[in-house]
């Protein structure tokens, strides 16, 4: 046992284990009895002391003393399996949850504990299979915990298994009555998309439809339906549904950008395309939108165009690393004497703007150059915002 000297004791695995034992505490004959022990809460309370003040040594010494003087304790062995797992000892902690699960006197809230702990255990080892039975045998067992649907979801996910994903999301909804109606759309489009690819359009269709049937305002659930309506031949319904959503969803015009300009080229409305982003940036004015006119400006040669364009973001000032970019890269076109250290301005400028993340997480921070739904940080859903703003002087900000 003094090998549990080593551990480290996050104070996550404990609290959370003991708000779910607050949550879940039922009158049982050994509970009652640790209660009246003032030797065993006492030891306790001193323990919960070092956890908090990150003492994780003497925490950890106070834990193995209450195994060894009370090897019965249900509750002390679950924390230090979680602990073994936490340190990746993911061995030791299934023995210890497992032969917690092997007592026969256990209560019931005790023995679904442990199997959640162990399934834990299971998915931490990559044993997803064993977790996905152990967390489905929790629920046939009614067991009220979220985590297990949670748990399973999350395993879908990393294995791509959708329609799973949707089914666990269900019967979670029927259970809690907690609306998981955004998530499931994600699933849907995820099927859609494969379908699309694989040229199912009648089951891509319906799982666009299911998505949006779900969550209305579901930006992905329209690029799917766009795209899927396009692949049917409907392109100029495809492009009726995109015009609109940029005022729709103005935090997502970077994202909906390219794909509806690729609509307008395909369509051959190239002057459609220059009236309909003027009026964009005339109700809008994000560096997406303004950008995009530039570019459109410099791809058809009309580069004093667009250069005046650029000086007047920059006179309102607003500036971006890709705004400056195309300044400089109009600054030294066509001029044969441009000195090395301004092409140097210029490639550093384009470097810039290829690192500048696109997108940050709201929930957790995470910053990528390129967009998704998922965020690989925290695996939150549709968590990714696009970063659209000027770069501006404080005089203009104060102003
Ligand atoms: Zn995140």
């Amino acid at each position: 046992m003094t090998q549990l000297l080593w551990l480290l004791l996050p104070v996550a695995a404990l609290s959370g284990w003991l708000a779910a034992r607050a949550r879940y505490r039922r009158p049982h004959a050994r509970e009652a009895r640790d209660a009246a022990s003032p030797f065993l809460s006492s030891r306790y309370i001193r323990g919960l002391n070092y956890l908090l003040n990150e003492q994780q040594d003497k925490a950890i010494e106070v834990f193995v003393e209450m195994v060894e003087v009370d090897s019965e304790t249900v509750e002390t062995h679950i924390v230090l399996g979680n602990l073994f797992r936490r340190r990746g000892e993911v061995d030791r902690a299934i023995r210890i949850h497992q032969n917690l699960i092997a007592r026969p006197n256990l209560s019931l809230v005790q023995r679904q504990q442990a199997l959640l702990e162990l399934g834990k255990d299971y998915m931490k080892a990559g044993l997803l299979d064993r977790a996905e039975s152990v967390f489905n045998e929790l629920i046939k067992d009614g067991a009220r915990l979220a985590e297990p649907y949670r748990l399973l979801r999350e395993i879908y996910e990393q294995e791509k298994e959708w329609q799973r994903a949707i089914e666990v999301s269900q019967q979670q909804q029927k259970a809690s009555g907690e609306d998981l109606s955004s998530l499931m759309a994600h699933y849907h489009c995820e099927l859609g998309e494969s379908d699309l690819e694989q040229g199912a359009l009648g089951a891509a269709m319906e799982h666009a439809r299911a998505a949006r049937g779900l969550q209305p305002a579901s930006v992905r659930g329209l690029l799917l339906l766009a795209e899927v309506l396009r692949a049917r031949g409907d392109a100029r319904k495809a492009m009726k549904l995109l015009r609109a959503a940029p005022e729709q969803h103005p935090d997502m015009v970077p994202l909906l950008l390219p794909v509806i300009i690729e609509g307008f080229r395909r369509l051959g409305d190239g002057e459609e395309l220059e009236r309909w982003l003027l009026r964009l940036d005339e109700r809008l004015a994000v560096p997406s939108v303004r950008l995009a006119r530039i570019d459109l400006m410099i791809e058809q040669g009309r580069r004093d165009e667009a250069r005046g364009l650029i000086e007047e973001s920059l006179s309102q000032g607003r500036y971006s690393p890709a705004l400056m970019q195309r300044y400089a890269t109009l600054m030294e076109h066509g001029d044969a004497e441009v000195p090395q250290e301004f092409r140097a301005l210029v490639d550093a400028l384009a470097r810039l703007e290829e690192q500048m993340p696109a997108v940050r997480c709201h929930q957790c921070g995470f910053e990528a150059t390129q967009p998704s739904w998922q965020c690989p940080g925290c695996h939150g859903w549709d968590t990714l915002k696009p970063l659209d703003e000027w770069q501006t002087h404080p005089e203009s900000r104060r102003a």
